[in-house]
């Protein structure tokens, strides 16, 4: 036993260089277990970060998709609230038209109106003409002066025929005549036959 120890006392003596190399080994062994674990804990620590800034971009996107829809959302009010008031501006035109529509309307009606208020003053004038004698006639004032009955002769005064005799009267009963035989037509139409006017009774 104390050969065997003396022995590997021997050989390390024998061999100091192998010695000092077999101890840089072990420190340099050492070394690197130790950034071994240095960089396994930053790394850890690396990756932690790493979820967590991908937890928060998680929710980063989610913010972003919610603002979108919200965007979304306005930018459709927004449309509907241009075409109302493309509406309303259409409306707005349409009644600016009828006003302008209604102005002349109400020109044109003025302007007929004093057109028709003209027309009476000429009308009233005629008719005060026509009362004043003139032979311009309203129809109405025609009609009234032609009412005597019987005949269809028409055109000035109605006289009086008799059976007989050459003579035409102003009533139905002048001297002898007999009434029941008399006969009324214009005094034209008597004066074209060739009667003559009765001296009694004209
Ligand atoms: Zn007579």
């Amino acid at each position: 036993m104390d050969t065997k120890k003396s022995k590997i006392k021997q050989y390390f003596q024998k061999n100091e260089s192998l010695s000092i190399i077999s101890g840089c080994l072990l420190i340099c062994l050492l070394i690197f277990v130790i950034l071994t674990v240095i960089f396994l804990s930053g790394y850890e620590n690396a990756l932690q970060g790493i979820q967590e800034k991908q937890i928060s971009y998680n929710n980063l996107e989610d913010e972003f998709t919610n603002l979108n829809s919200q965007y979304d959302n306005l930018k459709r009010r927004y449309d509907n609230l241009q075409d109302e008031i493309n509406d309303y501006k259409d409306q707005q035109n349409l009644i600016d038209n009828l006003n302008n529509e209604l102005l002349e309307l109400q020109k044109n009606y003025d302007q007929l109106s004093a057109e028709n208020a003209d027309l009476k003053e000429q009308i009233s004038e005629l008719e005060n003409n026509n009362d004043s004698g003139s032979g311009w006639h309203l129809p109405s004032a025609v009609s009234s002066s032609n009412q005597t009955s019987g005949d269809s002769d028409s055109g000035g005064e109605m006289v009086w025929l008799s059976e007989t005799g050459s003579k035409y009267h102003s009533i139905p009963d002048c001297g002898n005549m007999n009434p029941n035989n008399a006969r009324q037509v214009s005094r034209s139409s008597a004066e074209s036959q060739g009667y003559d006017a009765c001296s009694k009774c004209w």
